[in-house]
């Protein structure tokens, strides 16, 4: 390719979607390189995909897009080895003209955002990996170099879309490779059933879904969580636990998968399925204080490649799709302008990156992913089995007087923790999450 172009993308996931489509909309000439076979082909995800932050973008989406069940019902368990303790959130008011969420399958959904940016009319080519950046004897970003030979590309400015274990910005000395306790690997699998099914053991009709965080024993003492989302005709099952927590305990997620199957509350919600998919992939959870220099001259990173993922609410798609439409829009206010890309025109993405709900949240829950790292044992592992206990010794009528019960569960947690430790873990919990 021989011709300069307004901006490149790199990555063709929710984040350099989001870019390419709305550089290529305000008009920008757009070139976008993916690796893959096609966009979404190397892509994981849950996934739940937020109406609000894809409606900005592309306000029609429900028109076309493969949407798998909008979601009416949220579940939260904390769990030990035999039982759950369950926060159920279902409402009729989920049932809304235009749902707030769906689950999606990103292989599917990935291909119809590639056509959207397609027909904005960005040039989309996939099966292509961008081996370096091309910078200018200032350290300017200048183009990309492919592995298809021919040569450098050149652009204003390169948008770096690839993902949270792109090397690109790395290699080019941009930002760190995150560490271990930054990032979480999580492993998904698609277990089929026919849609009765399905919508009869989660209770269901039509298109609702439901999805179900979990947290507890599962992950044996380490930061992370599990998840189960209902798709049309499978059901998505996975678990991920930080790195650094593989790292120290020598498991792998394959183990903390198989045991999460065969837990007796989930056993029976894909008891009988097919699995036809396996995948794995990292996450970055290190929140507010993991992200990196997000502008330089002539570049910007946009989605996971940036750490903007809400590991505490599971939102990683809208941050990806909303730092890559705000990006884009930065980059045309500065064109707008006829600026060149210098960094310090470019700082504009990220004065409109803070005044988006992406780095309010990230900020409100900045001590988050250390206080979870360092309180996994207490977190993951004593709390659920003592609520769990608690929960038990409450429901079990056994002739034991109710004050004697109360007794129990308050002595088996300061047995456990001691009140000083109790109070402290309140204390730095509340502290971290206001
Ligand atoms: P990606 O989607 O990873 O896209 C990066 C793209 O760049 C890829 O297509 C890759 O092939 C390409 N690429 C990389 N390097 C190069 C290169 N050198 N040249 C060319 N192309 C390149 N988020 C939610 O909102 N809801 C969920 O339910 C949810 N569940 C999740 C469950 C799991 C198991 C995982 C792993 C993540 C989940 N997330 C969820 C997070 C969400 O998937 C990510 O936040 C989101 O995909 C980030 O988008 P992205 O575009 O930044 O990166």
């Amino acid at each position: 390719i021989d011709e300069k172009f307004d901006a490149i993308v790199v990555g063709a996931g929710m984040a350099g979607n989001g870019a390419a489509y709305t550089l290529a909309k305000r008009g920008l000439k757009v070139l976008q390189l993916e690796r893959g076979e096609y966009s979404g082909s190397k892509n994981v995800q849950g996934a739940i995909l937020y109406s609000d932050m894809l409606e900005k973008i592309i306000p029609d989406f429900r028109e076309d897009a493969p949407l798998e069940r909008h979601l009416v019902e949220q579940r939260f368990w904390m769990m030990d080895d035999r039982s759950h303790v369950g926060l159920h959130y279902r409402s009729e008011d989920f049932n809304e003209e235009a749902p707030n969420r769906y689950t999606i399958i990103r292989a599917q959904f990935d291909k119809w955002f590639s056509g959207k940016v397609r027909e904005a009319g960005a040039l989309v080519v996939c099966e292509t990996t961008v081996t370096e950046l091309v910078q200018d004897a200032y350290g300017k970003v200048i183009g990309v170099k492919t592995d298809r030979g021919g040569g450098q590309i050149h652009a204003d400015v390169v948008v770096l879309a690839e993902g949270v274990s792109g090397l690109l910005g790395t290699r080019a000395g941009l930002r760190k490779i995150p560490k271990p306790t930054d990032v979480a690997l999580a492993v998904k699998e698609m277990h089929f059933l026919p849609q009765e099914t399905i919508e009869d053991r989660f209770l269901l009709k039509g298109d609702e879904g439901v999805v179900i965080e979990a947290a507890g024993t599962i992950s044996e003492g380490m930061t992370g969580m599990g998840f189960i989302y209902t798709n049309k005709e499978c059901i998505s099952l996975g678990i991920g636990c930080l790195v650094s927590d593989f790292q120290k305990t020598g498991r792998s997620p394959y183990q903390l998968l198989e045991t999460f199957k065969q837990h007796p509350s989930v056993a029976p919600l894909i008891a009988g399925s097919e699995v036809k998919e396996y995948a794995a992939h990292l996450i970055p959870e290190g929140g507010y204080k993991a992200i990196p220099q997000l502008f330089g001259d002539g570049w910007v990173v946009v989605g996971d490649a940036a750490q903007l993922n809400n590991a505490i609410h599971r939102e990683g798609s809208n941050l990806a799709m909303t730092s890559g439409r705000i990006a884009a829009e930065a980059i045309f206010q500065v064109k707008s302008r006829k600026e060149p890309m210098t960094a310090q025109n470019l700082s504009l993405y990220k004065t409109l990156l803070e005044q988006s709900f992406i780095i309010k949240d990230l900020k409100k829950y900045k001590d988050m992913p250390q206080l979870l790292h360092i309180q996994s044992q207490n977190f993951f592992l004593t709390y659920p089995q003592l609520v769990s206990k608690a929960m038990q010794n409450f429901v079990r009528v056994d002739g034991t007087p109710k004050i004697e019960k109360e007794k129990m569960t308050l002595k088996s947690f300061t047995s456990a923790r001691s009140w000083a430790g109790l109070f402290g873990d309140a204390f730095r919990l509340a502290r971290a999450w206001r």
